[in-house]
C-alpha cells in the first residue's frame, strides 16, 4: 500500500503543461489500483500513518509535504486535489487550506518580514485588506493601496523596502483589472514577489502560470468547490516557494483542509468546466436583456464591451463567469432594498460559484443613513448567475426592476 501511494505522489511533477483538461480532472493524481480500483477515491479519514520499518518512517518524515506521515502535512485524498489544482494553474505545486483567507494569509506572511512594505491593489477582499492594514501593522509592515488599473501605479508606489505586490484581478464588486503580465514584469526586475487572488476567474478563465505570477491564491469556496457546502483555500506556486511555505505558515498555523472536505472539493472540481460554461452563457443572455432596461444605469462585467478594460480582459482572461454588477437608476438606498427584496430566485447572500443564483447589494455593507460612505458606488448590486434556467432568472430580474 505504501509503495503505490508513493508512486502517485512522485509522478507528474513537471509534465503538466501538455495535459488535457479532462485528463487533469478525471485522472491526474488518482491511483485507483491502490484502493480496489474504485473510480472515486476514498476519503482517507486518518490523522496518522503507520510504517513497517523505521527506515520507511524516516523517509516519510523527511518529506512530509509529499508523503503521508501525519494528516496536517499530507493526506492522500488531499494530495489528489493538490495535484489537480496545481496542474490547472500550470504551477508546480499546490497547498490547500481550510479557507481562502488562510491561503491568502499564508501567501502574504511568507512574502514579508518585519519592516517590509507592500503595494496592494485598492479594495482587495475585505479580510485581505484587514490582514495587511490591521494585522501586519503589528509587525511594522506597511501597505500602500493603489488604483492598479495602470501598471505604473505599482512602480510609483514602490519604496526601497517593498517586497510584495498584491493583485486581485478582477476585483470583487466593480471587476477592475490589473495588467498582470506588465505588473509581474516590473516586480521581477526588482526582486519583488507577486501574489494574485484568482478567485473571480478560477484557473480555467485565467491561468496564473501563464501570467508570471509567483503565488496564486483562491477561495476554493467559490467556483472550485462550486456547491456552497465547503469553505476552502488554495495556494499554487513553484516548488521552492511551496516548500518554504509548507515548512513555515502551512505547518505552523495548521489551517488545513480536512480529508472529507478535500473529497467534496474533488467531486465539485470534476464539473467545473461545465458549470462555468453554463453560468457564463446564462450571464451573457441576462446582460443582453439588462442592457435595454431603463432602470439599469451601468453594467459591470469584464467581458462586456462597456467595461473600460474590455481589451485587457480579452488579453489576459479566457472569459468571464457568472458574476456581474449593475448600478441602478434610483433615488436612494430604499429602492435598492426594495428591488433586492422582490427577487424570488436570487438568494440574498454573499459568495458565488455555487449552483444557486445570488444577489449582494453594496448597500448591504452599510446602513441606509451612511450609504454614500461605501468604497463602491452605493447603487451597485452584484449578482452571481447559477445553474437555473436563463428565462427563469431573467423573468425574476425583470419583474423586480419593473416594480421598483
Ligand atoms: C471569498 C473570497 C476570499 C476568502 O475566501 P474564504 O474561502 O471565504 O476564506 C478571498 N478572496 C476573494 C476574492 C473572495 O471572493
Amino acid at each position: 500500500m505504501n509503495e503505490s501511494v508513493e508512486l502517485s505522489d512522485i509522478t507528474f511533477a513537471y509534465i503538466f503543461v501538455s495535459m488535457d483538461l479532462s485528463y487533469i480532472l478525471n485522472h491526474l493524481g488518482e491511483d485507483r489500483e491502490a484502493y480496489f480500483n474504485s473510480v472515486s477515491p476514498p476519503v482517507f479519514e486518518s490523522s496518522n500513518f503507520a510504517f513497517a520499518s523505521v527506515a520507511e518512517m524516516r523517509k516519510h518524515l523527511k518529506d512530509e509535504m509529499d508523503y503521508p506521515f501525519y494528516t496536517r502535512g499530507h493526506n492522500p485524498t488531499v494530495a489528489i486535489l493538490r495535484k489537480k489544482l496545481a496542474a490547472l494553474e500550470e504551477m508546480e505545486e499546490c497547498l490547500v487550506f481550510g479557507s481562502g483567507s488562510a491561503a491568502v494569509a499564508a501567501a502574504v506572511l511568507s512574502s514579508v518580514q518585519q519592516g517590509d512594505h507592500i503595494v496592494s491593489v485598492k479594495n482587495p477582499y475585505s479580510w485581505t485588506g484587514k490582514l495587511m492594514s490591521r494585522y501586519l501593522s503589528r509587525f511594522g509592515v506597511t501597505v500602500t493601496y493603489v488604483e492598479g488599473t495602470d501598471p505604473l501605479d505599482f512602480s510609483t508606489a514602490m519604496q526601497p523596502n517593498t517586497r510584495l505586490f498584491y493583485l486581485e484581478s478582477p476585483n470583487s464588486f466593480t471587476f477592475a483589472l490589473q495588467d498582470i503580465v506588465a505588473i509581474t514584469d516590473i516586480a521581477r526586475s526588482k526582486g519583488i514577489t507577486t501574489i494574485l487572488d484568482n478567485s473571480f476567474s478560477s484557473p480555467l478563465l485565467q491561468t496564473s502560470g501563464k501570467l508570471g505570477v509567483d503565488i496564486v491564491v483562491h477561495s476554493g469556496t467559490k467556483y472550485l468547490n462550486g456547491h456552497s457546502d465547503v469553505i476552502a483555500g488554495v495556494l499554487c506556486t513553484d516548488r521552492k516557494r511551496a516548500e518554504h511555505i509548507f515548512e513555515t505558515e502551512f505547518m505552523n498555523i495548521g489551517a488545513i483542509l480536512s480529508p472529507h472536505n478535500a473529497w467534496l472539493m474533488l467531486r465539485g472540481l470534476r464539473t467545473l468546466p461545465i458549470r462555468l460554461k453554463q453560468s457564463a452563457e446564462t450571464t451573457a443572455y441576462i446582460l443582453s436583456q439588462l442592457e435595454t432596461h431603463p432602470r439599469v444605469e451601468k453594467i459591470w462585467y469584464p467581458h462586456h464591451p462597456s467595461h473600460p478594460q474590455y481589451e485587457l480582459a480579452q488579453k489576459q482572461m479566457k472569459g468571464s463567469g457568472g458574476q456581474f454588477s449593475i448600478s441602478l437608476r434610483v433615488e436612494g438606498p430604499e429602492e435598492i432594498d426594495k428591488f433586492c427584496d422582490q427577487l424570488q430566485y436570487y438568494l440574498l447572500a454573499c459568495s458565488w460559484g455555487g449552483y444557486e443564483s445570488l444577489v449582494f447589494p453594496v448597500a448591504g455593507l452599510s446602513g441606509t443613513a451612511n450609504y454614500k460612505e461605501s468604497p463602491h458606488p452605493w447603487n451597485l448590486i452584484r449578482f452571481y448567475v447559477g445553474l437555473e434556467e436563463p428565462e427563469v432568472l431573467w423573468k425574476d430580474l425583470k419583474q423586480a426592476l419593473d416594480n421598483i
